[in-house]
């Protein structure tokens, strides 16, 4: 069984994300801020979403 091989298979680039109308790619890079690998990131502005969540549930004043 190609095990490695299959944990390749989730990520998702984000020109793949933007072609197929995904709101959500993976990186395979580690985020700079939670260190999180892989990063579930969003398409339109390269966030990574947990850090982002973060960061609404502290600053609630808007
Ligand atoms: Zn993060």
């Amino acid at each position: 069984m190609p095990t490695n091989n299959a944990k390749d298979a989730i990520y998702i680039t984000k020109q793949d994300a933007k072609r197929f109308g995904f709101k959500f790619y993976v990186s395979e890079n580690p985020c700079k801020n939670c260190l999180s690998r892989p990063s579930l990131r969003y398409t339109c502005n390269s966030n990574c979403i947990s850090c982002n969540r973060a960061r609404y549930n502290k600053g609630s004043k808007q």
